[in-house]
């Protein structure tokens, strides 16, 4: 298996790392537009490969050398700075998607490859690359909100002392400031989160799942703030979907990709496998999330009219 990463900053070259360490693929392609510092990645990388899985590391110097890749992952374009949301980086990275998927597009077989999109906003972009790409939308994938969804899940362990891998919690719709807590279908291994709650005498108040909707929303600006960018969770996140599309595991990942009736991208609860997102679920939602998931939607609609 070959795959590509355009972009090499901070999330790209995290992204690259967890790859080689996985020894999922053979062969990974790097290109930035800054050529420099994609040789860099990619020779820094290379020389890991005399302690772990021997993966061909090729920086590209042109769209030319991503031929025969089957994912191709786009981690380009403007990050956050403190303060900026994602929604602000709307026009340069619009302008950075319209770049690259033409060229992909044309380096690429278009009845195989699968595209990831990282670059934020996230669910726009998705949009924008099935747009130019031309793409069935089960095979341009957001992360979307598994990033988001890991969150939750890891503040959440911690509150029920549970590990987080048994927790089944999603968080939905856009992935930024309108994301959505589908309180209403976490379950605790296959346990209700209230009557896991009320066996463990556990307390969960609603002051205390609005703090935790709030840590999980703001959770990027805060390690923005510290580190100036995040990378360790997103690369993760690529990482397990990469993993969950090679393997054709057919886990409920909750990914971005376009709905077929209305061409709008949002997270949900999804099949991923390797015909990439498979079948989109409806998950149970109270009647204040349904609401929420709605407005979510309807920002998402806005910002990709404003593009
Ligand atoms: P960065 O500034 O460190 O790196 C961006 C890289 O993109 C640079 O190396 C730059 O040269 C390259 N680039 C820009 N335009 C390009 C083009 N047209 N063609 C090829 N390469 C190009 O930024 P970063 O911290 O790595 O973040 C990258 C993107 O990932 C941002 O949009 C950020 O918001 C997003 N992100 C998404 C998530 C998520 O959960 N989806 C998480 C973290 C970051």
């Amino acid at each position: 298996m070959k795959v590509a990463i355009i972009g090499l900053g901070s999330v790209g070259a995290a992204v690259a790392t967890a790859i080689k360490n996985t020894g999922l693929v053979h062969e990974m392609v790097l290109f930035d537009r800054d050529g420099v510092r994609s040789q860099a990645a990619a020779m820094d990388l290379g020389h890991a490969s005399a302690f772990s899985f021997d993966v061909k590391i090729i920086a590209a110097n042109s769209y030319r050398e991503i031929k025969g890749s089957e994912i191709v992952i786009i981690a380009a374009g403007a990050n956050q700075k403190p303060g900026q949301t994602r929604t602000d980086l709307l026009a340069a990275n619009a302008d950075v998607i319209r770049d690259i998927i033409p060229r992909v597009m044309a380096n690429t077989d278009p009845k195989r490859v699968k595209i990831i999109i990282v670059t934020n906003p996230l669910d726009v972009m998705v949009m924008l690359a099935r747009d130019l790409s031309g793409l069935p939308a089960s095979r341009v994938i957001g992360t979307g909100t598994m990033l988001d969804s890991a969150r939750l899940r890891t503040i959440l362990a911690r509150h029920l002392s549970v590990s987080p891998m048994s927790i089944n919690a999603y968080v939905l719709g856009e992935h930024g400031d309108s994301s959505v807590v589908n309180w209403e279908s976490i379950n605790i291994g296959a346990i209700p989160l209230n009557d896991f709650c009320r066996a463990t005498k556990i307390s969960l108040p609603q002051t205390t799942r609005r703090t935790i909707e709030h840590r999980v929303q703001t959770a990027a600006y805060e390690i923005i703030k510290g580190r100036g960018a995040t990378w360790d969770g997103i690369a993760a996140a690529v990482n397990d979907l990469l993993r969950c599309i090679i393997n054709d595991e057919k886990r409920i990942l909750t990914v971005s990709t376009c709905a077929p009736k209305t061409n709008l991208a949002m997270s949900l609860p999804t099949i991923v496998g390797m015909d990439g997102a498979i079948q989109v679920l409806t998950p149970r939602l109270s009647s204040m999330e349904t609401v929420a998931l709605r407005e979510s939607g309807r920002i998402i609609k806005k910002n990709y009219n404003n593009i």
